[in-house]
């Protein structure tokens, strides 16, 4: 089996790093950065995020497991005291694979530019490079409200506890294919009104934000902002690949919900 290793690049993640990397040799396990059927992420969940961009164009390929050196994270949920237990389990065991929805963006611009794709495992998010963000909300293809405020987050059911929840969204267990609409700060008054809930949209359906006035706009795509100019509508759905990630041991989704949030 092949593995790669992705670090935070603190002294601690590194040194983790190289005695996993250490530990997997002496395993005979082989060391592939460009092809690894394991990634193994060890930071946080920022560092799981940024593993995932740089392997998606293999997320068939591609198990992920995550170890954080600070606290605990939503996909980096080993602890480093583990690793050797980790190491075993990953050179000796048939690991099991659970995998999560991820959201699909594509862009569209004014003009017939080449569009462009992302693959988001959190969430996307829209902002005014200045001022109120203005979008028409369309899902599957009608119209449903005129949206002005801070901006929109569109996330997967996995990205449900990270800025979402943050915006008053609902936790979505990742076993739903499922996106979530939720609002950041719309105006509401008598003379602009938006629905003012989060929205679960299912698998098969599609939301388009098209711009009204202006067309420049800051877009998220979990940790990365790009700036996108003359942008025709921002469309997002359930994407038809998913995230794998290798499960040794039962962690309950609600379990980690609660020693995050509650208690532990
Ligand atoms: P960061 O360093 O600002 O960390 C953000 C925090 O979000 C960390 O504590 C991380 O553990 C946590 N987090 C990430 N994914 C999570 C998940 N799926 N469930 C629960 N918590 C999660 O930024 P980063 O590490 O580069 O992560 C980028 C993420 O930060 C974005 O995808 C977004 O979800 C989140 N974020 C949250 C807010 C907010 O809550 N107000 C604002 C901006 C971004």
């Amino acid at each position: 089996m092949k593995f790669a290793i992705t670090s935070k690049g603190d002294s601690k993640s590194n040194a983790l790093m190289h005695k996993i990397r250490a530990y997997l040799l002496d395993f005979k396990l082989t060391y592939d950065e460009q092809k690894p059927d394991i990634v193994i992420s060890v930071g946080g969940d920022g560092t799981l995020l940024y593993a995932f961009h740089r392997y998606s164009g293999r997320l068939d390929k591609t198990a992920f497991v995550g170890v954080h050196t600070g606290h605990l994270g939503f996909y980096a949920d080993w602890v480093p005291e583990e690793i050797e237990k980790l190491v075993i389990a990953i050179a000796r065991t048939p690991y099991q694979i659970i995998e999560y929805p991820l959201l699909e963006t594509i862009i569209r611009y004014q003009g017939g530019g080449k569009e462009t794709r992302y693959l988001a495992l959190n969430e996307s998010t829209v902002k005014s490079v200045d001022g109120t963000l203005v979008m028409d909300v369309e899902i599957r293809g009608e119209h449903f409200e005129r949206f002005r405020g801070d901006g929109l987050c569109v996330s997967t059911p996995s990205g449900s506890t990270a800025y979402n929840k943050a915006l008053g969204g609902a936790i979505l267990h990742p076993s739903i294919r499922a996106l979530q609409l939720a609002e950041m700060a719309s105006i509401n008054n008598r003379v602009f009104r938006t629905v003012g809930s989060p929205l679960i949209l299912p698998a098969h359906h599609t939301c388009t934000l098209k711009p009204v006035n202006r067309r420049d706009f800051l877009v998220t795509i979990d940790h990365l902002t790009l700036l996108h100019k003359d942008v025709k509508s921002i469309q997002y759905r359930v994407a038809n690949e998913k995230i794998r990630f290798a499960r040794f041991r039962p962690f309950p989704f609600w379990k980690r919900v609660h020693d995050s949030f509650v208690s532990n």
